[in-house]
């Protein structure tokens, strides 16, 4: 997929208040700082779409950004951050919650993995969550270009067994680099498929 326009739509403190859309949308989160801005600057081809964690005042926000002026892509605050009071990460907790319950043109969550790192426990509640919830996501390992091809197969294979030992098949999983744009014609392509289903059919 070739992307013509990206452009922030707009932030939304809960799900009731997110615009109104009859449009696809994909949803990314994972842990702070786990490369989630940089990915979704990398997928659209914009330097400074998403803002990166060094971005001061990164607020506890959902994103909107329209695509193509097709579909969405969600950006959910980073959860995991060890600096949050306790309040806030309860806030954060239902905030993220309540949107992927209940927010209907969702049509995929993609749930971001630092490759270098082994399972997380706070990374694999999540997914545990998500399974019970019936909740579509696929596993996008980031920040790839760290490590040797030989690590980088090695470490996440095992990550994918560690799910295996647990569940009985993988989500889609992406492996990916916003330095080398690997991974990025996967997902769009992926996107891409996804947008051709009814909305009512993916949800
Ligand atoms: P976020 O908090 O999940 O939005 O993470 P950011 O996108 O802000 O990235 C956190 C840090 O990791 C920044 O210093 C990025 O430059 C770095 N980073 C993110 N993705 C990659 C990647 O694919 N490769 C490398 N080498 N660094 C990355």
């Amino acid at each position: 997929m070739i992307i013509n326009t990206a452009r922030f739509l707009i932030s939304s403190p809960a799900v009731g208040k997110c615009p109104d859309t009859s449009l696809h949308e994909y949803a990314f989160i994972g842990r702070s700082n786990v490369g989630k801005s940089s990915l979704i600057n990398m997928l659209t081809g914009r330097k400074d779409l998403a803002m990166t964690s060094s971005t001061p005042g990164k607020t506890m926000l959902i994103n909107h950004f329209l695509i193509n002026d097709q579909w969405y892509i969600v950006d959910l605050p980073g959860y995991g951050y060890a600096r949050r009071s306790k309040s806030d990460r309860e806030k954060l907790e239902k905030m993220i919650k309540g949107y992927i319950l209940n927010r209907k043109q969702m049509t995929n969550l993609f749930l971001l993995i630092d490759s270098r790192h082994s399972p997380q426990k706070i990374d694999i509640e999540f997914m545990e969550w998500l399974g019970e919830n019936g909740v579509p996501f696929s596993i996008v390992f980031t920040k790839l270009d760290k490590l040797s091809s030989n690590a980088a197969k090695k470490l996440t294979a095992d990550y994918c067994s560690f799910l295996l030992e647990r569940w009985e098949e993988l989500p889609p999983v992406f492996r990916t680099s916003s330095e080398d744009r690997r991974g990025r014609e996967a997902i769009l392509d992926y996107i891409e498929e996804m947008n051709k289903l009814p909305l009512e059919d993916t949800v």
